[in-house]
């Protein structure tokens, strides 16, 4: 009979072929660890996983491209950028995921960030494969001039990889609305084509109301989820939330509504820790602020006298962010911006949950002592899903030309979120001890992929 139990040699000899082909992609392996560690009870109840190699399949793109972007800047300077899409898994669905404009983009995160969006894809079970993108281009600082023109030069290369059946790429860190819509109007003059090829559009030209507010808003749907499933609510709950950009916005902007009070804000310069809490008033100044004038964080201590601002100090080995004492906290920024330490000062606080808005802002030694002290962890791949769930609204819309209200989209949002929530906890009852969302979202992606790849056969 063949053995059912994988020993832990051969567990680290994937981890270990893993890091030797992929040298230096630390973010990529950080991803799949995690993974790895949450499937490892499926894979050794289920031969026909490993019989099909579905691990050793799922972590190799289908396909990388990498390409020069030129740009002329604002003094007549030629200057260049690399930009590159990866199209993780397409197993059941076209390749759907965000591009990322920031100097940090390497091939590592966009392969951790495609990885993840395989399970987080599946999750909401939409018909989405799973890819990411971008550019260690910075929009940072620059006039909208060289912003159109970068994006029209990205476009110009990675529209002969992408389609509205193919790849539909969206917004990530550093692309919003603006970038959305120079890269949009260069793809439909490229291919003389109106077509749904890219998510987060402008609602007066194919986009989908309530995308912008999707990934906050859904956090906290899924997060309040948690809370009604320990009896508990957001009502009057205090929250530190990181980050002033997309997500963070309209996080706190369901959270204010939902009854609960924001403490924190953030950007990479530095932090605030309003006392008084961020109201709707303080909320438009910051959108106000980050997405008109394009300001930093720094100015909103100027204008409330509750505020306090902290300016980033790079040479600590924490987060001062996460000192502060709260009931929740929501890591909206970037990844890898929570670490161990961050978290004993969150369980010291007697924080009972964090969600994660971010994609892998936790480290796995925050991870691992969050969920040791009893506090909650809703992992990015299920708990910040409802971005790209919306895009997947945003889709339907165009495959059959309608245009949904924002009551309609916020329902089924809300509907995805909880199908989310609870399939998580099933797949973690069923596998693993008692509601650890981490598990369960992994596992639950996992099976979806995992079965379609068996199905379809060894391509
Ligand atoms: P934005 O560009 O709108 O905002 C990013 C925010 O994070 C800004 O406040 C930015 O500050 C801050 N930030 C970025 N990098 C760092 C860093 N290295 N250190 C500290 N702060 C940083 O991005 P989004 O809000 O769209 O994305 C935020 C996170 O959410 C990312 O992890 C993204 O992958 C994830 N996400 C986004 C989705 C979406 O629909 N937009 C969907 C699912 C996940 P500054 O202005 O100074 O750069």
């Amino acid at each position: 009979m063949e053995s059912t139990l994988i020993d832990d040699v051969s567990r680290i000899n994937f981890l270990d072929n893993l890091k030797e082909s992929t040298p230096g992609e630390t973010e990529f392996h950080q991803a799949v660890q995690e993974v790895h560690e949450s499937v490892a009870p499926v894979i050794e109840r289920h031969v026909e996983y490993r019989k099909h190699k579905i691990l050793e399949r799922i972590v190799e793109p289908e396909r990388i491209i990498s390409f020069r972007v030129t740009w002329i800047d604002d003094n007549g300077v030629p200057q260049v950028n690399r930009g590159y899409r990866v199209q993780m898994n397409s197993a059941i669905g076209p390749y759907k995921g965000g591009l990322r404009f920031h100097p940090s983009v390497n091939q590592s995160i966009l392969k951790f960030l495609g990885f993840e969006q395989i399970f987080k894809n599946a999750l909401t079970s939409l018909p989405l494969g799973g890819g990411k993108g971008g550019s260690n281009f910075d929009p940072k600082g620059k006039s909208d001039g060289e912003v159109m023109r970068f994006c029209q030069n990205f476009m110009l290369e990675l529209s002969k990889h992408i389609g509205h059946r193919i790849d539909i790429p969206a917004g990530d860190i550093g692309v919003g609305g603006r970038e959305i819509g120079y890269m949009y109007g260069m793809y439909r003059k490229i291919e003389n084509q109106f077509s749904g090829v890219l998510t987060g559009k402008g609602v007066k030209w194919g986009g989908s109301l309530i995308r912008p507010e999707a990934t906050g808003y859904g956090l906290v749907y899924f997060s309040q989820y948690i809370l009604e499933n320990i009896n508990d609510s957001m009502e009057g709950k205090t929250c530190l939330v990181s980050g002033s950009g997309n997500v963070a916005q309209y996080a706190i902007e369901k959270i204010i509504e939902l009854g609960g009070k924001v403490l924190t804000v953030s950007d990479s310069s530095g932090h605030i820790y309003d006392e008084a809490g961020i109201d709707a008033d303080k909320l438009r100044f910051i959108q106000e602020l980050k997405n008109e004038r394009r300001g930093r964080i720094a100015e909103y201590a100027g204008e409330y006298d509750s505020a306090h601002y902290f300016e980033t100090d790079r040479s600590l080995d924490h987060n001062p962010i996460w000192s502060h004492k709260a009931d929740c906290a929501l890591p909206c920024a970037t990844q890898n911006e929570l670490n161990g330490k961050d978290a004993q000062h969150l369980v010291d606080g007697g924080t009972i949950l964090v969600g994660e808005g971010a994609n892998m802002p936790c480290t796995p030694e925050a991870i691992n002592i969050l969920q040791n002290n009893g506090v909650i962890y809703a992992p990015g791949k299920a708990s910040n899903a409802g971005g790209v769930a919306t895009s997947g609204l945003e889709m339907a819309q165009n495959y059959s030309g309608s245009h949904w209200t924002s009551e309609e989209v916020d329902r089924r949002l809300q509907i995805i979120m909880r199908t989310i929530h609870d399939n998580c906890l099933h797949a973690a009852q069923k596998y693993s001890s008692g509601p650890d969302y981490m598990a369960g979202a992994n596992i639950a992606g996992f099976l979806k992929v995992a079965d379609s790849m068996i199905a379809q056969g060894v391509t």
